[in-house]
């Protein structure tokens, strides 16, 4: 990339570019020490990367390869991951503060993603679909050709992941640009992506800010897909500039996940999942169970268990093996988080747990914050309304079915759910009620590569993931032979 005097650089057509003129900083959220300079993409930089990946993406040498070559590649990139898994998770957690154990999973299931891809690659092709008359109705599968991919700093590793294996799975080429806070496990990528084969051009790595760079980037009128994972004004905003272009644009929105327990639900592990649920990355997570849903007839017993296991948590040092959260990904994250605390103070949330910074010596200066649990809100309040992407649980009471759902699908977004009970019937019936794209019954947070995932409603529209997820990065040609 480049030496620590100038800033590191960004890939296109297989070679490093530095921009002196324009950089950024990266800084560690847990120390609040800058790790290093960026180079932000120019819009002449944006331009090169978007003719060079046009090129590529349009040479027989990529556009011709046969799946089995082109699984290949796959196959040697998740290898790559595998051997650069350490670097990988350590520039993830020095940029986000994830914790270790986070990062190597999440490098893991990068490589595992790869892995998918280059099987789907080769066993997903055109289908003879049925036809009258004399002759044969084919509906064959091709790529988009440049693929704009941009991502969002909570999980780079496996974002970033999540589109590039099934765009390049469905022979495009992509751009990626990273997050500014989170921009260097992508290029680590693109270098690995290199070393693994794929011809230059076919992923160009752009960083910069998303004003400019990813801006510019969406604009550009030799992009022919958007591939999106952030924030819902962001995903409106570029949503906006492709329909103007009209160019499909697949988004992954923000979400404001109802976790739902019913009197009749296994208490101890519904606690141990909604931890995970909402505490995990520091509540980072777009389907964080934000909203905690609690029968009155179980409300006291659940709340003091969960005040109980949550006030156990270690709250520390990414890197030190017996820390279970870390800081929050920036300084600005943080000063998100205490504005929605303080709004749930003034608009009448009793806070039962956290609410404020740690005050343990080593963590001063990072960005983090304490576990906190808020009761004595309605769901219209602003914390149980807007996603605040932070260590914050809102636990509001509900009577039976019927009032639980209402106030469950009352929310823009529509991202996951989870529902704990004993009763099946129950599970059926809520799961079907509830306006989400996932929905977890007796676990929270269970992912599989095969399973599509997105939102309804907000929180996005389009679907990564499964067989589903490579077609996303593909248009349908119809082609009628007669015989
Ligand atoms: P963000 O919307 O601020 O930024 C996401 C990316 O978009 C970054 O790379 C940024 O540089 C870029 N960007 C910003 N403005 C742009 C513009 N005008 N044009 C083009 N690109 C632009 O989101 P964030 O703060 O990085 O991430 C947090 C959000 O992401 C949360 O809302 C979270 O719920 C969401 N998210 C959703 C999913 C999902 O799968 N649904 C997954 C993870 C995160």
């Amino acid at each position: 990339m480049s030496s620590e005097n100038t800033p590191r650089g960004f890939l296109i057509n297989g070679k490093w570019i530095t921009n002196s003129q324009d950089s950024f900083e990266s800084v560690n959220p847990a120390t609040g020490k800058v790790n290093y300079r960026l180079s932000s993409a120019s819009q002449e930089h944006v331009d090169a990367a978007v003719q060079s990946s046009a090129a590529a993406a349009a040479d027989p040498a990529w556009r011709d390869m046969l799946p089995h070559a082109r699984a290949q590649i796959l196959h040697r990139i998740a290898a790559g991951i595998i051997e650069r898994a350490d670097d990988l998770a350590r520039l993830q957690m020095t940029e986000n503060g994830k914790v270790w154990a986070e990062c190597k999973a999440q490098a893991a299931s990068a490589a595992a993603t790869f892995r998918y891809y280059a099987g789907v690659c080769e066993t997903l092709g055109a289908e003879i679909t049925p036809s009258r008359g004399n002759y044969l109705s084919m509906t064959a599968y091709e790529p988009y050709g440049v693929v704009a991919a941009i991502t969002p700093w909570n999980s780079p590793l496996t974002m970033e992941a999540q589109k590039l294996a099934p765009a390049l799975a469905a022979g495009n080429a992509v751009i990626l640009k990273p997050s500014e806070v989170t921009p260097s496990p992508a290029l680590l990528l693109g270098e690995i992506a290199l070393e693994a084969g794929l011809p230059p051009g076919i992923l160009n790595v752009l960083t910069g800010l998303g004003a400019t760079t990813g801006k510019w980037l969406v604009e550009h009128p030799g992009v022919n897909m958007v591939s999106f994972t952030g924030g819902t004004a962001t995903g409106r905003a570029i949503g906006v500039t492709a329909a103007q272009r009209l160019i499909p644009a697949a988004l992954e929105l923000g979400g404001k996940s109802p976790h739902i327990v019913f009197d009749d639900a296994n208490l101890e592990a519904a606690v141990e999942n909604i931890m995970g649920g909402i505490f995990e990355g520091s509540g980072q997570s777009c389907v964080a169970g934000s909203r905690l849903f609690v029968q009155r007839s179980a409300y006291d017993r659940l709340v003091s268990l969960l005040v109980e296991r949550a006030g156990r948590i270690k709250v520390g040092l990414p890197d030190d093996p017996a820390s279970e959260m870390g800081p929050m990904a920036s300084f600005t994250q943080r000063d998100r988080v205490e504005k929605y605390v303080a709004s749930a103070a003034a608009e009448g949330g009793k806070i039962l747990l956290g609410g404020k910074r740690p005050e343990a010596a080593g963590l001063a200066d990072g960005a983090f914050f304490l576990p906190t649990i808020i009761a004595g809100l309605d769901n219209r309040a602003t914390c149980a309304r807007e996603e605040i992407f932070g260590p914050v649980l809102c636990v509001l009471p509900f009577e039976d079915e019927t009032d639980l759902i209402a106030q469950a699908n009352d929310s823009s977004y529509g991202l996951a759910s989870g529902i704990w009970t004993s009763s099946y019937q129950r599970a059926w019936r809520v799961a079907r009620a509830l306006q989400t794209g996932l929905v977890w019954i007796n676990t929270y947070k269970q992912l599989s590569i095969s399973t599509p995932f997105g939102g309804f409603k907000e929180s996005g529209m389009g679907r990564e993931k499964g067989v589903t997820g490579m077609r996303l990065y593909q248009q349908s040609k119809g082609i009628y032979w007669s015989m």
